[in-house]
């Protein structure tokens, strides 16, 4: 693994910029990779035009889960729920910066898959999420 993206990691997972809940919230979703332990809830709020303006994430897992996490909702504060939609695995792979394996790639994808079943309008489960 590169040592510079190493410490991004290190980094994000240790002092994340967007750890919290939003109450009340415009999206939620909450979801788990039992290969690992990884958990990730992700809230949003919206403006009238659909474009996300807070976006806050809980959970805890390997670093890797929680600072792919911290990355996204970075990433996607200001942007549209529209193109949150079309995100890809790459989008996320390509902050992270660093080959994964199979297994760690299913902590990397977590916060991903917990966005896109959010912004799609799943059942909003985040309230029952288990602290
Ligand atoms: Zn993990």
């Amino acid at each position: 693994m590169d040592d510079l993206y190493r410490e991004t990691i290190i980094e994000h997972y240790k002092n994340p910029a967007h750890k919290g809940r939003l109450d009340p919230h415009d999206y939620a979703f909450a979801d788990s990779n039992p290969l690992c332990g990884d958990h990730i809830e992700i809230s949003l709020r919206t403006d009238g035009a659909g474009v996300v303006t807070e976006a806050a994430f809980e959970g805890h897992g390997c670093a890797i889960s929680q600072a792919s996490a911290d990355l996204l909702i970075d990433s996607i504060i200001g942007k549209p729920v529209e193109e949150i939609k079309k995100l890809g695995k790459d989008y996320i792979l390509g902050m992270l910066g660093i080959e994964l394996g199979p297994v760690r790639l299913k902590c990397a994808l977590l916060s991903l898959k917990v966005l896109k079943a959010g912004v799609y309008g799943l059942e909003d489960f985040a309230d029952d999420w288990p602290e």
